[in-house]
C-alpha cells in the first residue's frame, strides 16, 4: 500500500512540476495569468487536502496537499522570482491573501441567507468553509514569510555559491519548508486535530519533495532553459544572464557601468558617487583615507609628436599599470583626460606616500612613448581627516600638491610636508 502511495506521490510531483513549469516557460506566449491562476486554484486544493486527506507513505502518514503541492508552490514562487523579479512574485502572494480574505468574508455573508427547501446533501457546510478560509489565510500569511525567506536566502547563498543555482534551489527548499512545516503543522494540529506524529512524516515528505523538485529543476535549467536562451542569442554558456536573479543582473550591470571606455577604469561620475561615501565610512570607523591625484607629465607633447591615437595607447598603458599596483580595497578612477584619482581606505599619510611613490616609479620605469622615451606622472597626496573631512576638501588639498609637484620639476610625489624625498 505504501509503495502504491509513494508511486502516486512521485507521479503527482512530476505532473505538478511539469505542468506548472510549462506554463511558466511559455508565459510570454500564454500570458503570466495562466501560471498564476493555476497556482491559485492549486492553493485551494492543497489547503483542502492538508486539512482532511492523509495517506500512509514510507515517511509516515502524510497529506499530498502540503508535501507535494504546497512544497511545489513554494518552489514555483522561487522559480518565478528567478525568471522575473520580486515585483512579479508579490502579485500571486498578495492575490492569494486577498482571495482568502474574500473566502472568509463571503462564507460569513452566505450563512445569513434565509434557506428555502433544500434537497438532501445540498446544504453548504459553512463551518468547514470558514475553517478552510481561516486555514488558507494562515497558509498565505506563512507563504508570505516563506516567499520572502526563500528569496532572501537564495540571494544570500549567491554570495558564496553564485553559479551553483541548483544547489541554492535545494538548500532554500530544505530551509524554508522546514520553517513552513513548523508553522503550518501548528495550525492543522489546532484546527483539525491532526496528530503530532504527522509532523515528522510531513517534514520528511516535504524534504523528499524538495529532492524531486530539485532534480526536475536541474533538468529544466540545464537541459531546456539554457538551450532555449542559447537558441535565441547564441552566447557562450558562461555568459547567460538568464540564470542570474534580478538583483544579480542589476549588480552585474552596475559593475559594468561607470567605466571609462578608453582605460577601463571607473569614471568620474563613479568617483563622485563613491568617494564621498568611502571617506565618510572610513572616518566613521576612525580610519584614515588617502586620496591621490596623478597627472601625466607633458602629455600634450606626446600627442603633438605621435598623434592622439598613439597618445591614447600610452594612456591605456598608464592606466593598466596603475590598476595593477593597487591593493584590493583601493580604487582608481579616471578623473579627466590624463588625470587619475586613487582612493585608498585605511591608509595613513605615510603609507599613502609610499604607495604613490611606487606608482610614480612603476610608470617611469615601465611606460614609454613609441620612440622609447620615458613617460612620467606627478602625484599630489592628501589624507582625510587631517587634510579635510570631506572628499572635496581632501581632493583640493591633493590637487594643490599636484601643482607643487609640477612646479618642482615633475615626475615626483608631493605630500603634506612638501616634496616627498623617498623618490
Ligand atoms: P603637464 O606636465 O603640465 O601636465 O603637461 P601636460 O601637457 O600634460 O598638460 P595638461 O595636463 O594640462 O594637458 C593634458 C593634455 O592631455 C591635453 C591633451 O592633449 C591630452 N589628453 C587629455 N585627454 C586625452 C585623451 O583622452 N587622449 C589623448 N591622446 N590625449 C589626451
Ligand atoms: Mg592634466
Ligand atoms: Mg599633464
Amino acid at each position: 500500500m505504501e509503495n502504491v502511495n509513494l508511486f502516486l506521490f512521485v507521479v503527482e510531483a512530476v505532473g505538478y512540476f511539469t505542468l506548472m513549469v510549462t506554463l511558466l516557460h511559455f508565459r510570454y506566449r500564454l500570458g503570466l495569468g495562466m501560471f498564476l491562476t493555476a497556482l491559485g486554484v492549486m492553493h485551494f486544493m492543497e489547503t483542502y487536502l492538508a486539512a482532511v486527506f492523509y495517506v500512509p507513505l514510507p515517511f509516515g502518514t502524510v497529506s499530498p496537499g502540503s508535501s507535494v503541492f504546497f512544497a511545489g508552490k513554494l518552489m514555483m514562487i522561487l522559480m518565478l522570482y528567478l525568471q522575473e523579479d520580486a515585483a512579479i512574485v508579490r502579485q500571486p502572494i498578495y492575490g492569494l491573501f486577498i482571495g482568502n480574505l474574500l473566502t472568509v468574508g463571503v462564507a460569513w455573508l452566505l450563512q445569513l441567507h434565509a434557506l428555502g427547501q433544500v434537497s438532501a446533501g445540498q446544504g453548504a457546510n459553512f463551518e468547514f468553509l470558514k475553517e478552510m478560509g481561516g486555514l488558507m489565510l494562515w497558509g498565505t500569511a506563512l507563504l508570505y514569510l516563506d516567499s520572502i525567506g526563500i528569496i532572501l536566502l537564495y540571494e544570500r547563498l549567491g554570495r558564496h555559491l553564485r553559479h551553483k543555482v541548483v544547489l541554492r534551489f535545494m538548500l532554500c527548499g530544505f530551509a524554508l519548508l522546514t520553517f513552513d512545516q513548523i508553522g503550518f503543522f501548528g495550525a492543522v494540529h489546532y484546527f483539525f486535530d491532526v496528530p503530532a506524529a504527522a509532523f515528522w512524516g510531513g517534514w520528511k515528505a516535504k524534504m523528499f519533495s524538495v529532492c524531486l523538485y530539485t532534480a526536475m529543476f536541474a533538468i529544466y535549467e540545464h537541459g531546456i532553459r539554457r538551450n532555449s536562451v542559447l537558441a535565441f542569442n547564441s552566447r557562450p554558456i558562461g555568459d547567460i544572464f538568464g540564470d542570474l536573479t534580478f538583483r544579480e543582473r542589476y549588480n552585474d550591470l552596475l559593475s559594468r557601468t561607470g567605466r571609462d571606455v578608453l582605460t577601463g577604469l571607473y569614471d568620474r561620475t563613479r568617483l563622485e558617487l563613491e568617494a564621498p561615501a568611502m571617506i565618510k565610512e572610513a572616518l566613521r570607523q576612525g580610519q584614515d583615507v588617502t586620496v591621490m591625484i596623478l597627472d601625466a607629465d607633458h602629455f600634450k607633447d606626446v600627442n603633438d609628436q605621435f598623434g592622439h591615437l598613439q597618445g591614447d595607447e600610452v594612456l591605456k598603458a598608464i592606466a593598466a599599470r596603475l590598476g595593477s599596483i593597487l591593493r584590493v580595497n583601493d580604487r582608481m578612477f579616471r578623473f579627466g583626460g590624463e588625470e587619475f584619482v586613487a582612493i585608498c581606505p585605511a591608509t595613513d599619510h605615510g603609507e599613502g606616500l609610499r604607495l604613490a611613490e611606487r606608482l610614480r616609479w612603476t610608470i617611469a620605469n615601465s611606460v614609454s612613448t613609441p620612440d622609447g622615451r620615458q613617460v612620467t606622472v606627478s602625484v599630489g597626496v592628501a589624507t582625510a581627516a587631517a587634510d579635510g573631512a570631506s572628499f572635496t576638501s581632501v581632493l583640493s588639498a591633493a590637487d594643490e600638491r599636484l601643482y607643487l609637484a609640477k612646479r618642482s620639476g615633475r615626475n615626483c610625489v608631493v605630500g603634506r610636508a612638501g616634496l616627498d624625498q623617498t623618490g
